[in-house]
Order: structure tokens, then C-alpha cells, then sequence
């Protein structure tokens, strides 16, 4: 089926729904098109509460659906051109592609936790922090297992209070960055008085749990599952008995659909103009895919992009201050929470760094050839020619050896080639050589 709107915008999170709201109100046909089975993207997940949080998860949907914007969940956009726009997304429940054709299109992809390689890192009962807690949050029981958060960024107390308001016994959360740069962060914070607010309560919630700064994981041990982890502050080293580790260090912005579309880049990022447009005309970008900088700068560039998208630039102009305020904490955030050096050198040669190919930190550096870059890995090694299409190894391999993937072809995620197959086959569905595919 191909769907035709003034406006598409990929990912329903407070980015999303700020831009589809903004859009729709100005009235214009706008659809939203979101890989999970709800609105809400990665905060605003399905389970409700009480929470500050949670009520302005409320007011955010309520606005959105009372715009009268089209909500499509559950369909992943797996390819995309910029002109004429059109993209598609699979509809896993219904094993099929969809088409959609649109005059302007807003990312608000989001980002994804960055996982490193240190030994035992893929034993089960290791989780992504961020992961674990959408795992709780959709159903999974944590009711009296003991958990050590760590890694890094303003996650892992997030999540810490989640997991113990839903049973958990937190061991311990370690905070690789250190202290001082933590003090120094927080000076950023006097301004904003919700979100000191915010750290009050989730240490309060905490209670006597110990929040240890410059401490990181060195190795899980267990067999069959995680049974302990080894810490260290960098001076000593010492053993948590644990059932689960929940680990993130920081995140990484979601840009595939963005390169993609061949939208330029910056270190943090998408790059974008005051309007939140991009490169590429017509495609505007919003929330943490321009940079992580948390809800708040999420919120107000998807509201500015919806606006401008809209043609109501001027309208957009008010916001720009608090949207500049917004990128400065997240810049900000990014420095308070950079890597230490010691994060780098914890994989030995046979840990593994790409989960979906069982590539080991060995066959990258070989003896005789070690692997000179991204390319030369997949080439040689299939490292990020998984499932994930390095997702998960990408960044790590950017921190560890500087590589980038620097090529990013459709369809950014694993499609059945059935489905590419039957897809209609006009312009607007790219059908891809099955070598291809198999990518
Ligand atoms: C795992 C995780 C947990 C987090 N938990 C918290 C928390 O508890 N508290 C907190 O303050 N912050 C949390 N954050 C940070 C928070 O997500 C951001 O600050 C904020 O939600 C960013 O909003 P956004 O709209 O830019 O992106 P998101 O909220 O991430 O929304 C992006 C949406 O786009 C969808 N999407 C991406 N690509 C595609 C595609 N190709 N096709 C279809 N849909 C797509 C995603 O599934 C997602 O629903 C978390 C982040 C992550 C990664």
C-alpha cells in the first residue's frame, strides 16, 4: 500500500510526537511511523506511573492524538530517498512493506545505548542498563535480584530506581566517570531546577545505595550466567556477587536513516541549520540524533522542526533560545560523561566484539595483518555484517580503534527477502540484489 503525506516523521518519541503535533496543528497531513507497538519512543515506554515523567508522557500523547496526526506503530523504515520522498517500512506483525510518499520528512530516530567489549560481556544476565529496564517495564520480573548498574551517564540512576521500585536489590552503581568531572557538570545543573529536583529524587529513592564515581567493570564471572563482577576504581579491584549486571556506557545517536538519505554529519551527529533542516532539502532532523542531550532538547528541536516543516518558521524563531540552552547541557553531559582510557584496553584477545558474527578482539588486531579499518574488518572478519548491522559493535570499534562506518546501504534492517521480493516493483521500492541483502 503507499500512503501519501504533506509530512512523515520517523520515530514517535517526545521528538517525534513535539514535531508531528507542531505540524499537524498548522494543517498539514502528517503520519508518524515508529518501530515499537506504542507511542512514546525510548523514556515514555509502556508502563504507567505517577511520575513527572509520566505525566508529561500524557500530555505529550494527548496533544499528539488530539492534532489528528496519523500514528503507524509497529512499522520499522528500512529505506528511504529524498525525491521524490518516499520510504518503506516493514510491518513485522503482517510479514509485509509499506510505502509512504511525503513532501517533507523529520528524523527523530532517536539514540541507542553503547555497549563496550571487557571479558564475560555477553554471558547471559548481562544487559544493556537501559534495555533491562524496558525489559522490566514489559513484564519481566526483577523481584529480589540483585543487580549491579554500571558504565556511564544519567542512565544508570535512572534505571537503578526504576529496577529497585520494581524489587530489585541494587548491589552497587558504578560510575565511571570521575568525581571531579561530575562536580563540574552539576554546576551546569543550578540553572535548571527540574532536573536537580530530579536527581534528588531518584538518590532518595536510592537510599543507602552506594553511587561509586570513577569505578567501572572489569570482567563478569559466571558459566552458564553472570554470578559476579569485578570492579575497580583504578587503584583496587574487588568482587560484587550479583544475578544481573545492567551496564550502558552513555548513548549513541541513531543517524542510519540519515546517511542514508546522504544528510551531512558532525562529530555529535546530524548536522542541521537554526530550522533543524538538514543537508538535504526537505529532510529535517530532531532529538537525539543531532546530538544526546536528553527529553528537554528533544521536546523543543522536534517542535521547531514540525513548525518549520509547516512553513511556520517565524513561529519557530521563539524557541530557538531555549533550544540553544538545551544543546549547551547536552554538550555539556557528553564531556562530563567521556570514556576514561583504562574502558579501552579491558577486552583481551579472545573477548568478543561483534555479537552476531562471534568476531573476538584477536582476529582484529591479527599478528601478521592487523585489520586497518571498518572495511577491511567486514571484509575480512564479517564483523558488523550481523543482524544488528553493527549496532552494537559499530561504536564500540569507534572508541576502541577510531573506525567509522563510513557506508550504510538499504535496508537498514534485516528484511525478509520474500518480502523485498513481492514489494511492488516500481521506483519507489528499491529492490536490492540478493548478495546484496546478505550483507
Ligand atoms: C534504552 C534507553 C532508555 C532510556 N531511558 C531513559 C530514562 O529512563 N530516563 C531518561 O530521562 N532518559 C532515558 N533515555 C534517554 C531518552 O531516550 C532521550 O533523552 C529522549 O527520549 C530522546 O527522545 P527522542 O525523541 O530523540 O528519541 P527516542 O525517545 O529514542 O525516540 C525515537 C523513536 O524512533 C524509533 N525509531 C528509530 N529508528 C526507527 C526506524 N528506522 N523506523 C521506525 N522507528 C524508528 C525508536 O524505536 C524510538 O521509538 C533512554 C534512552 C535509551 C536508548
Amino acid at each position: 500500500m503507499n500512503r501519501t503525506y504533506d509530512i512523515v516523521v520517523v520515530g514517535a518519541g517526545p521528538a517525534g510526537l513535539a514535531a508531528a503535533t507542531a505540524a499537524s496543528n498548522a494543517g498539514h497531513r502528517v503520519a508518524v511511523v515508529d518501530d515499537n507497538p506504542h507511542a512514546g519512543g525510548q523514556i515514555w515506554r509502556a508502563g504507567a506511573g505517577r511520575s513527572a515523567a509520566d505525566r508529561a508522557k500524557e500530555q505529550a500523547i494527548a496533544a499528539f492524538e488530539a492534532s489528528g496526526a496519523d500514528l503507524f506503530a509497529g512499522h520499522q523504515v528500512v529505506d528511504a530517498a529524498p525525491s521524490p520522498g518516499t520510504l518503506q517500512a516493514w510491518v513485522g506483525a503482517e510479514q509485509r512493506l509499506e510505502s509512504f510518499a511525503f513532501e517533507s520528512l523529520i528524523l527523530a530516530t532517536g539514540a541507542r545505548e553503547r555497549f563496550l567489549p571487557f571479558p564475560g560481556w555477553t554471558l547471559p544476565g548481562v544487559f544493556g542498563a537501559g534495555g533491562l529496564q524496558a525489559l522490566v517495564r514489559g513484564g519481566y520480573d526483577i523481584r529480589g535480584k540483585r543487580v549491579v548498574v554500571a558504565g556511564t551517564g544519567p542512565l544508570l540512576l535512572a534505571v537503578a530506581a526504576h529496577l529497585k521500585q520494581d524489587g530489585a536489590e541494587i548491589v552497587t552503581i558504578a560510575e565511571q566517570a570521575p568525581m571531579r568531572r561530575l562536580a563540574g557538570f552539576a554546576t551546569n545543573l543550578i540553572s535548571r531546577p527540574a532536573k536537580v529536583l530530579q536527581g534528588m529524587r531518584l538518590r532518595t529513592e536510592l537510599g543507602s545505595v552506594p553511587y561509586r564515581t570513577g569505578c567501572w567493570v572489569v570482567a563478569v564471572e559466571g558459566g552458564e550466567t553472570v554470578t559476579a563482577v569485578r570492579l575497580t576504581d583504578g587503584s583496587r579491584t574487588w568482587t560484587e556477587r550479583c544475578d544481573l549486571l545492567a551496564c550502558g556506557f552513555h548513548l549513541v545517536p541513531n543517524t542510519e536513516l540519515a546517511s542514508l538519505l546522504e544528510c551531512r554529519m558532525t562529530e555529535a551527529g546530524v548536522e542541521v541549520s537554526a530550522e533543524q533542516q538538514t543537508s538535504v532539502k526537505g529532510i529535517y532532523c530532531a532529538g537525539e540524533p543531532t546530538g544526546v542531550a536528553g527529553v528537554d532538547a528533544a521536546t523543543v528541536q522536534g517542535k521547531i522542526a514540525g513548525l518549520v516543516a509547516a512553513g511556520k518558521s517565524a513561529a519557530a524563531t521563539q524557541l530557538y533560545a531555549r533550544r540553544d540552552a538545551e544543546a549547551a547541557f547536552g554538550r555539556a553531559m557528553t564531556l562530563a560523561f567521556a570514556l576514561r582510557p583504562e574502558l579501552l584496553s579491558l577486552a583481551a584477545p579472545d573477548t568478543i566484539v561483534c555479537r552476531c558474527e562471534d568476531v573476538r578482539l584477536g582476529d582484529l588486531q591479527g599478528k601478521m595483518m592487523p585489520r586497518k579499518d571498518w572495511t577491511d574488518a567486514k571484509l575480512q572478519t564479517r564483523c558488523g555484517m550481523g543482524p544488528c548491522q553493527g549496532r552494537i559493535c559499530g561504536p564500540a570499534l569507534e572508541a576502541l580503534f577510531g573506525w567509522r562506518n563510513a557506508s550504510v546501504r538499504p535496508p537498514v534492517f534485516p528484511v525478509p527477502i520474500s518480502a523485498l521480493c513481492s514489494a511492488p516493483s516500481d521506483d519507489e521500492v528499491s529492490i536490492l540484489e540478493p548478495q546484496e541483502i546478505s550483507r
